[in-house]
């Protein structure tokens, strides 16, 4: 039995039980055709399928795991957490120790809440924002994509954008009536729509470098804009840094670009591939939830101790190792191999790289927002991913996702993955 067969056993049987035979829907490669390939443990910078193939690993669950696979110190800090109680429902001193890791290290958080998940950090948020304005109406980018929750389904990045969903049956137009989406990184579009709105404006919130339609980075300016456009509104900034967060640098994206927001939310490093999630932000908002203030937001397992243990240890190996510069370095050797080889072959084809976030597009154009990310080849996208797949190497499973480098890729997977880019981009077939 080939992997792809396995997997499509798997898969059938998967779709009887779950809808789509995934639990959540990028996963099911409907971008990229065939079915998903199931996998069954992950160590270092691989994944190994059910049938024990190894595949080099540059999604790392969506950009959380950081430092690889299982990594030993945060698998014995996790198994030292189980051992002492999965959760307990109650106040615990290791909430307090993550809480302090993030304050310490990103400058616009003085306070932090931690959720499950980045969905229910981004409804804290916005929650809070509104309360703390009085206001309604939030202004979100095309493409950026901030969770599931119904009124942040409009013109979403990520599984929104890889299915081409024009929004959501089961969201009732009343709540996305105050969402107003306009196009990332054009500033004289947000500046009319708050000249318009801006009475109403509670929030502006924004991936700062855009990872949900492919990586797109911020243009020169774009942040610092939305910044003095959120002071004169009196508006609320956020920056969602779910993937950004202690990916782009120990402080965030907000560190690299030195814009301060109001509130961030954090999600996937700082769980260390546990779920979790977290917002926080200016003491003058976050002391509006309850129940130091009325804003109602919580959760039952909120702060579990087995994924703040996870965090903790994550964030701590960060910390003290700083790896950003060789993450960094590692991802532009790569890109430039893959545009190297594209170039040899006269395909046309632009790679975006941030820190160690990198995406490969099938296209002439370059990416700099929703629309243009739009013009990629997703069928030529889905034969190159397949035929990396073959060999051995396993990127996001759609165009409109981010890849992710760890400290665990070795400079001979990433000499592996360059001859294997070689050989699937040749298939492509250029001139
Ligand atoms: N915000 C951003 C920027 C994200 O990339 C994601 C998930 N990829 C979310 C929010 C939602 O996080 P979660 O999937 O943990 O709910």
């Amino acid at each position: 039995m080939t992997e792809r067969d396995s997997g499509s056993g798997l898969f059938k049987e998967a779709g009887r039980y779950i809808p789509g035979g995934v639990n959540s829907p990028v996963r099911s490669f409907g971008a990229v055709g065939g079915s998903p390939v199931f996998m069954k443990r992950g160590s270092g910078s691989a994944l190994y399928s059910e049938s024990g193939r190894k595949y080099i690993d540059y999604c790392c669950s969506w950009g959380a795991l950081i430092l690889g696979h299982a990594h030993p110190k945060v698998v014995r800090a996790l198994e030292r957490a189980i051992r002492q109680g999965t959760s307990f429902g109650t106040a615990t001193s290791r909430e307090t120790e993550l809480a302090k890791l993030i304050v310490a290290a990103v400058p616009s958080i003085e306070m932090v809440r931690l959720t499950s998940s980045g969905t229910e950090a981004v409804m804290g948020a916005v929650r809070l924002a509104r309360a703390y304005t009085g206001r309604d109406k939030i202004i979100k980018f095309e493409g950026c994509y901030h969770g599931h929750a119904d009124y942040l389904l409009a013109k979403a990045g990520s599984g929104v954008a890889t299915f081409g969903i024009p929004g959501t049956p089961g969201v009732p137009a009343d709540f996305t009536k105050h969402t107003l989406v306009t196009p990332y990184n054009d500033l004289a579009r947000v500046r009319k729509l708050a000249a318009r709105h801006g009475k109403q404006l509670a929030a502006i919130i924004v991936e700062p470098v855009a990872a949900n339609c492919g990586v797109i980075p911020p243009a020169p300016g774009f942040l610092e804009g939305l910044r003095k456009i959120a002071d004169r509104t009196r508006c609320v900034l956020i920056f969602d840094e779910v993937i950004t967060g202690f990916r782009l640098s120990y402080g965030g994206a907000q560190k690299v670009f030195r814009v301060k927001p109001d509130m961030t939310t954090l999600g996937k490093i700082i769980g260390g591939g546990m779920p979790i999630g977290a917002f926080g932000g200016r003491r003058a908002i976050m002391e509006l939830l309850a129940p130091r203030g009325p804003v109602y937001q919580a959760g039952t397992l909120s702060g579990n101790p087995a994924a703040v243990a996870a965090g903790v240890t994550a964030l701590k190996i960060l910390r003290d190792t700083r790896p950003y510069g060789s993450l960094r370095a590692r991802a532009r050797w790569l890109s430039k191999e893959i545009v190297l080889s594209a170039e040899s072959c006269g395909i046309p084809l632009k790679v975006n790289t941030v820190a160690s976030l990198f995406s490969i597009f099938f296209t002439d154009s370059c990416i700099v927002d929703y629309t243009s990310a739009q013009t990629q080849d997703a069928r030529r996208f889905a034969k190159f991913f397949n035929g990396l797949l073959a060999k051995g190497v396993y990127l996001s499973p759609s165009g409109f996702e981010a890849n992710f480098i760890s400290t665990a890729h070795t400079e001979r997977d990433l000499e592996r993955t360059a001859r294997a880019m070689r050989s699937a981009v040749k298939a492509l077939g250029g001139r």
